[in-house]
Formats: C-alpha cells, structure tokens, sequence
C-alpha cells in the first residue's frame, strides 16, 4: 500500500463535509490535485505569463519554453516517438471529436465502438455518420460488463474503417484487452482509437507497444486541471489528415487566396492554447512517476479488492463488472434508488457518484436507470473503504 501520508500532498481532502472528513470516491469523474500541480499553474502566471510561440520578449520565450517541455514530459510518459505526436486539446472529449471531424468516410463503411462507451465514444461517431452515410457497429458485452471477443470479431470486416474503443470502463471498471483488439482490426486496415481517460491515472500507457493510431486522455482524471487533454495520433497519419480548426498557429502561410498549414502537433491546435493547463500536467505526471504508476495501480487494486468485499456483505447488493475491474466499482441495491443512497452517504462524508454515469446505452443494456459508483486514487485509504462500506451499509438499512 501506498502511505496514508500522500493525503497531505492534496489541500483539499483536509476539508470537512458535513461536519466529517471528506471520503473523496469520486475519482473517476474528476481527481482532486496534488500541491506539485497547484504550484506549478500558481508559478505560471505569478511568473511566466506570455502567449506562445510569437513572441521574442523573455517571458514569451520562458512561456513557450515550459508549454513546449510539458509536451516532452507527455511524449515521453506516453513513450511516444516525438513530441510532435502530442496534441493539446481540452481534454477527451475534444480530442475524439477532433479525430471524429477529420476522417474521411463513405457511406456503407462502418465504425465499430463498444457496448462500453461513455456519451464522448458515441455521439462524435454518430454525428461522423450522419455526414457520411457511414453505420454505427456496437460490440456487445455480458451480463459481467465484459465485451464479448467472438462477437467482435465476427464484426469485423472490409467495412470496418474505424475502432474507437475505451481501455477501461468508466461505468464498471472493466478492462478491454485493447491491444489485442487493436492488433484484429488492423487485420482489416481500420484506424483504431483508443479512449484511454479511465487508464490514464491507473496503469502505464505505451502508445508505441499498444499498436493503435490515436490515444486520447484527460488531464482532469490524472490529477491535471480541467481543460487540458492530449491527443496522441501516429505522425504519419497527423500529417496526411486534413486541419481541424483554422486561426492562428495551425499556418504556415496565409494570403486571401490560400493558406498553408502547419506542421503537427501545431497544424491541430489553432489559437491560443491551455498552457498552464500544459505545465500543469506535465507536473501531475511528474508526480504520479515520483510515486511509481506500478506502485499506484496495486494500492487501488488492493483498495478497489476491499471495496468489493465488503460491499458483497450488504443484503440485496449488485456489484457491476468482472472481478478485475479498475479505477470504479459500481453498484446498486435492491429496492434502493441510486440517487437516494449518494445523498444519504453524502451526508456521512463520503463522496460517491450516481447515476448514468454518461454511458446510457451500457444502463439500458443492463435495464437501469444507473449505479453508484466509488472510484478510486492514489490518495485514498483502507480507512476510506471502511467509511464506504459503513455508510453504505447504514444508507441501505435506512432506505430499505
Ligand atoms: N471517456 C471516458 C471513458 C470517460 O470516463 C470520460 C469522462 O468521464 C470521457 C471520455 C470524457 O472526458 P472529458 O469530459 O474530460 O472530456
């Protein structure tokens, strides 16, 4: 286990809720932030403040030094081959969306995403198809919130042209084995987009061993603010694909008859950018590599093992998921409205989140409004679990 003692390094979880100390299992929706990280956009603007890449002054060159290293320490976290390969966007959703706007379709191919997603795998699809003519395949899962690989790959085909799938479910913690889905639908010449939003704070991501085209995460997630997200894609592709937004920066050369663009990652990121956003999550994966992501996925793999079995004691509980689930742990009880139960631990200090969790298809698959779900951080503790388990256990004896 990691020590109790990282709590610390995160002003906020000394907070009180409700008279009692907060039990932050909220993970999965947004982290809370390490001081590292707090500093590091403090001393951007107490110090560095310019706009990039334009400017000569001192401050626009030590702005656009520090923007330009933060996508170093991204490139490199991500092993990626250059740092022209990392795009700064707004965060995951913007990044599939970016990726769903330049690819070109016909009608008949189709694009294959998972029973799994959540709402930013689909409706960027959707909409990509509704331009093109092109169809929505859906891998299906089990009752264990499991895709079904035969299924899978009996969809593959010619047709196939895009995969955008999630590593882990943000919903039920499952793990996809993404690399050898990848490796399938390369077999058909697809393009392969990995959501990588529910890995990024829990495993080691290696863009080059994993074989996809596109990896997309948010900086939220792995203890970053909130606005600043990466896009990874094979530079290759970056190159050859056509511009997204048009402003500044994406240019080489403009004139009112014609414009040249831009070299990747600036050819993709037209305007002012996030870059204390930048800076800042370059320190978040500073810090999660002090700490060791191997050392920080077994702590929440111990935490999230603790959470499921004594949640199982809880008359009338389903937990959602396989048993290897990652990052959340979803649930519901019978008789119990989601909603109820997340506003009555609420009260007791523990930080849950209920509902749909953004992945409306997967709910109707299982013919549920939602679950409550806990997720977990580096930060949180065996005591955090216990705090869990007894609120839940006290809410349900209440609303049963
Ligand atoms: N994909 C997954 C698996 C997620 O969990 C989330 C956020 O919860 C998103 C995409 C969307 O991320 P964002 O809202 O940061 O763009």
């Amino acid at each position: 286990m990691l020590p109790a003692t990282l709590k610390s390094d995160f002003p906020i979880l000394g907070e009180t809720v409700n008279g009692r100390p907060l039990v932050y299992l909220d993970n999965a929706a947004t982290s809370q932030k390490p001081r590292a990280v707090l500093d590091a956009s403090r001393h951007y603007y107490e110090a560095v403040n310019s706009n990039i890449h334009r400017g000569t002054h001192f401050l626009a060159r030590a702005a656009t030094a520090a923007h330009e290293a933060a996508r170093e320490t991204v490139a490199a976290h991500l092993n990626a081959n250059s740092p022209d390969e990392i795009i700064f966007t707004s965060g995951t959703t913007d990044s599939i969306n970016l990726v769903s706007d330049i690819l070109p379709l016909s009608p008949g191919d189709e694009i294959l995403i998972s029973a799994l997603e959540h709402h930013a795998n689909i409706v960027p699809w959707q909409m990509l198809a509704e331009r093109t003519g092109a169809k929505i395949v859906v891998i299906p899962c089990d009752e264990n919130g499991v895709l079904d690989q035969a299924a899978f790959v009996n969809l593959l085909s010619e047709k196939t042209k895009i995969l955008a799938l999630t590593w882990v479910s943000n919903a039920f913690g499952t793990v996809n084995p993404v690399r050898e889905m990848t490796a399938a639908a390369k077999r058909y010449g697809a393009i392969v987009l990995i959501d990588a939003a529910q890995a990024i704070p829990h495993m080691a991501i290696d863009v080059r061993e994993l074989g996809a085209d596109f990896i997309v995460f948010s900086g939220h997630k792995v203890y970053a603010p909130t606005g600043i997200g990466v896009l990874w894609g094979r530079l290759d592709l970056l190159k050859s694909l056509p511009p997204w937004k048009g402003g500044g920066e994406m240019i080489k050369e403009v004139t009112f008859e014609s414009t040249t663009y831009n070299d990747p990652p600036f050819k993709y990121e037209a305007g002012t950018p996030n870059i204390e956003g930048a800076i800042a999550l370059a320190a978040a994966l500073d810090y999660v590599n002090a700490i060791g992501i191997d050392s920080i996925h077994s702590h929440e793999q111990e935490l999230i093992a603790a959470a499921a079995a004594a949640l199982s004691e809880i008359p009338g509980i389903r937990l959602y998921g396989p048993p290897e689930r990652i990052g959340a742990l979803s649930f519901a009880i019978e008789g119990v409205h989601h909603y109820d139960l997340g506003t009555l631990i609420d009260q007791m200090g523990v930080a849950v989140r209920t509902g749909h969790h953004c992945c409306q298809p997967l709910m109707a698959r299982f013919g549920i409004t939602g679950t409550t779900r806990a997720s977990f951080a580096l930060y949180n503790t065996m005591e955090d679990i216990e705090s869990l388990a007894t609120a839940v256990k006290k809410a349900s004896m209440m609303l049963r």
